[in-house]
């Protein structure tokens, strides 16, 4: 057997903070974070900080600050950034121009209700698919036009490194990559600046992976390289729903005001991932030795209420 010291050192990992300045950190955010942080320092990676500031009407003037200092607070630092998309779209411009010239996308004037949500990652459901009304040529002349990436067969599938092997039919349905108004999707710009970074990892919450499919196929459309993905499970509620406001959920900012250690708070984290066996308090820098995606997805912890420990006197 091969004793630990002769493995040779991990691929650095480089991966992003990815956070949408439309309202405040929870614990999904911090969970998800904590990995994505421990994926890169456990591997003498790199983290790029990008704010997610596209969907403008979305966007709260108070949130970015009070994300950096909720990550400062936990001790997440990052080596780039913060990068905000909306100093990017030229970017977005020109690989909106390059998947026009391969015909991987088709004007499309079907309704604004229909493609209102694009902006915004789309947090769970990716909405009803696409008929492809458009597909052949736009059902309303004369109407702004949006951009709709044509969603072949085979659609992509993927190896994720938490969640395993994405089911057959994820992702069918073309979808909006620039509004009629101009806004460029989430779908689009992501993919541009996994890119352009040289993000090797993207490390995100679970309510993303349908929308992964979509980026590969991106991906592939501009002739990049597609990094890998890593979805992490969403914390639940104690009710065992999605984390909201009505079954617990409270900003960063919140705990911290009640008293509640940043320790308190990874530790709290790390143990509903199964990445330490107890609640105790502990500071990030301290779950870096040994950690990996691997063991991290292996460990399948049963069902640790972090919602509940937290709330603790
Ligand atoms: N900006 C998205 C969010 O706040 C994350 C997008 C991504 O990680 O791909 O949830």
């Amino acid at each position: 057997m091969q004793s630990a010291a002769n493995n040779p050192p991990p691929r650095p990992i480089r991966t992003r903070f990815a956070p949408s300045p439309t309202g405040f950190m929870h614990l999904g955010h911090a969970r998800t974070h904590l990995v994505a942080w421990l994926s890169a320092r456990s591997t003498a990676g790199s983290i790029v900080l990008r704010i997610e500031d596209l969907d403008a009407p979305r966007v709260r003037p108070e949130s970015e600050a009070a994300i950096l200092a909720d990550h400062a607070w936990l001790g997440l630092d990052w080596d780039e950034g913060p990068i905000r998309q909306s100093t990017r779209l030229t970017d977005y411009a020109s690989a909106l121009t390059t998947l026009v010239a391969r015909r991987a996308v088709y004007p499309c004037t079907c309704s604004r209700k229909e493609i209102e949500a694009i902006a915004s990652a789309p947090h769970g459901e990716e909405g009803p698919t696409y008929p492809g009304t458009c597909r052949s040529a736009p059902s309303h002349p004369g109407r702004p036009e949006a951009q709709r990436f044509r969603m072949d067969e085979p659609l992509p599938r993927f190896l994720d490194a938490l969640a395993g092997r994405s089911p057959e039919g994820l992702g069918a349905g073309d979808f909006v990559v620039q509004r009629a108004d101009g806004l460029f999707a989430y779908q689009l710009a992501v993919v541009v600046d996994d890119a352009a970074m040289g993000i090797s990892h993207v490390v995100r919450g679970r309510d993303l992976f349908a929308s992964t499919p979509r980026q590969l196929a991106i991906f592939t459309a501009l002739g990049h390289e597609p990094p890998t993905y890593a979805h992490v499970p969403l914390v639940r509620g104690s009710d065992g729903e999605r984390l909201a406001k009505r079954n617990g959920a409270r900003a960063l900012a919140d705990y911290r005001a009640r008293g509640v250690s940043a320790e308190r708070v990874l530790g709290a984290v790390a143990w509903s991932l199964g990445i330490v066996e107890t609640p105790s308090p502990i500071r990030a820098a301290d779950l870096v030795a040994g950690f990996t995606l691997g063991t991290m997805r292996d460990a399948r912890p049963p069902a640790r209420d972090v919602v509940a420990e937290l709330e603790r006197e």
